[in-house]
């Protein structure tokens, strides 16, 4: 099968369809729904359902001149020619792996993934191909990233401590994924929280897929006191101007790092991440038994180099 990797996107000519592309095109296969992945309005749209709904509710199509093809995880379905199956990748809520078949050939798009559970959505199933393209945000052997267990307890830990110390807990995230993660965690552990617009807009998606908030309420700026609070990160300086007794906790794959305080002004670090550490990308580049591996993201040519030193045909692609 010919795969084509550009700046645009990763294109396969014979089937006419895209990979997560950068520019609208005629024909899309959308990992996910992060706007680094699903953006601009496409002719054709094939995803999941639920990442259809969320590209759908970042990119409206009021005309209606885009078609939707989804893909339920697990099920196969003719497409020109080929077999395409949508395979869980828990990077997000509905992000998924791509399996295309064709002439006995299998090739297997991960987009985003994670190998470990994730706090909220699927757990990845990785079936066996004969090309991966995988990709390699955090592809250096220093990534390790905390179970969800763990993480779960030290997001309700930090909060009851500084709520107990009278303080605000702060927890800051992105506006899809790990804010609603984070809000699960702590309403889960019985913690009140509010929630800045950003990330309280997908809640809604989250509870339609069976994950509770109980309790939440739309953050407001009067009224902080005795709560957690899930933010986006540009919320901070306001924050800290209008309150001194606000403490930051970062959840993220950067959050390895003690640079991470300075960066990110948060004083707590919790390692867990939406995508895979090192060992999860090589337990899933072994998972899957391919033969040949394509490398995109992050530290491509690094972890590229770090497989053919396992013996492994890997090549870095832009
Ligand atoms: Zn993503």
């Amino acid at each position: 099968m010919e795969v084509h990797f550009s700046p645009d996107g990763i294109h396969l000519p014979e089937l006419g369809l895209w990979l997560d592309p950068r520019r609208p095109v005629p024909a899309a296969w959308l990992s996910h729904a992060h706007s680094d992945h699903a953006s601009g309005v496409h002719s054709l749209v094939l995803a999941t359902p639920t990442t259809l709904q969320l590209y759908a509710d970042r990119w409206p199509d009021p005309a209606g001149a885009r078609t939707e093809l989804a893909l339920h995880p697990l099920e196969t379905i003719e497409f020109r020619g080929a077999e395409l199956t949508a395979y869980p990748a828990a990077h997000i809520l509905g992000a998924a792996q791509l399996l295309i078949a064709r002439n006995g050939e299998r090739l297997l798009y991960t987009g985003d993934i994670k190998r470990k559970l994730p706090l909220c959505g699927w757990p990845t199933i990785v079936p066996p191909c004969d090309r991966l393209i995988i990709e390699s945000t955090f592809g250096l052997p220093v990534f390790r990233f905390l179970d969800p267990e763990p993480a779960r307890l030290r997001i309700a830990a930090f909060a009851r401590e500084c709520l107990d110390a009278g303080e605000i807990p702060a927890f800051t995230g992105y506006p899809l994924g790990r804010g609603q993660e984070i809000a699960h965690a702590l309403t889960q552990a019985g913690i009140p929280i509010s929630v800045h617009g950003a990330i309280a807009r997908y809640i809604p998606f989250y509870e339609q897929a069976g994950y509770g908030f109980s309790g939440w309420q739309p953050y407001q700026a009067q009224k902080i006191s005795d709560r957690a609070l899930v933010v986006t990160q540009d919320l901070r300086p306001r924050l800290e101007a209008a309150q001194k007794n606000v403490r930051f906790a970062l959840v993220s794959g950067w959050a390895m790092f003690d640079s991470a305080r300075a960066a990110s002004g948060a004083e707590e670090l919790i390692p867990y991440s939406d995508h895979a550490g090192f060992e999860e990308l090589l337990g899933l580049v072994a998972e899957s038994q391919a033969r040949q591996v394509d490398v995109v993201h992050g530290y491509a040519e690094q972890f590229a180099a770090i497989l053919r030193a396992r013996g492994i045909q890997a090549t870095a692609r832009a």
